[in-house]
């Protein structure tokens, strides 16, 4: 679970105050004393990661384990989330290169070139994170990837330096169909808290963040 707190004006100030925020009242029970419990990196500042925290609630019979996010990572709100989105899709779609997506952006080549490496990374075990999460809320209705293989080509004719990149970068160009599918099947079922922040969510921020959290799989 998680909630959304003002927690600073920026990342840099959030970096030192946010190990010493305590939230006011559970999201479930809306008892005020916690304990801490652990914390996890979000990785959308370019300068590391930064730590989220988490908290279990003391009250029994409750014991709710809720992470802190600080509004500034609210995905609409974060341009470079945003921007970088933008960018690694429409390389995967082949509707830009790294050249033009750089341009658009406003930075570098090889900024767009990262973006994009990181996102083929992961977009694996995203899918089958997005996958596993469907079966949980809505057994039987399986997301299917179907890779648009007339892209291929256009893959093979520029001479990527990653041998296996085709594939992920076909699966990576699939993701934001599969995570508007996806995030439908949440928003109807989710506290409003959760909702808004799964239907503001860019589709990496919802990969990288939301996804994590509903799996509570800090890890991935
Ligand atoms: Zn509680």
């Amino acid at each position: 679970m998680l909630i959304v707190a003002h927690i600073g004006d920026s990342i840099n100030e959030y970096r030192l105050l946010g190990d010493r925020y305590f939230p006011e009242a559970c999201p479930t029970c809306r008892w005020g004393r916690f304990r801490r419990h652990g914390h996890y990196p979000h990785n959308a500042d370019e300068a590391g990661p930064v730590p989220i925290f988490r908290f279990r609630c003391n009250k029994r019979g409750c014991r709710q384990v809720f992470a802190v996010l600080p509004d500034l990572f609210v995905p609409q709100q974060s341009a470079p989330v945003a921007v970088q989105e933008q960018a690694v899709f429409e390389y995967a779609a082949t509707v830009s290169t790294y050249t033009e997506a750089a341009e658009s952006a406003g930075v570098s080549t090889s900024t767009v070139w990262r973006w994009v490496d990181r996102a083929a990374g992961m977009v694996e075990q995203w899918i089958s994170g997005l996958q596993a999460w469907q079966g949980m809320v809505k057994p039987g209705d399986y997301v299917a990837v179907n890779a648009d293989e007339s892209l291929r080509p256009r893959w093979q004719s520029r001479r990527l330096r990653k041998p296996n990149r085709p594939n992920r970068l076909l699966l990576l160009e699939r993701l934001p169909a599969l995570v508007k599918q996806c995030r439908k099947s949440l928003v109807a079922i989710l506290q409003p808290a959760l909702r808004n922040l799964v239907g503001a969510a860019t589709c990496l921020g919802f990969c990288r963040l939301v996804l994590p959290m509903l799996l509570g799989n800090s890890g991935m």
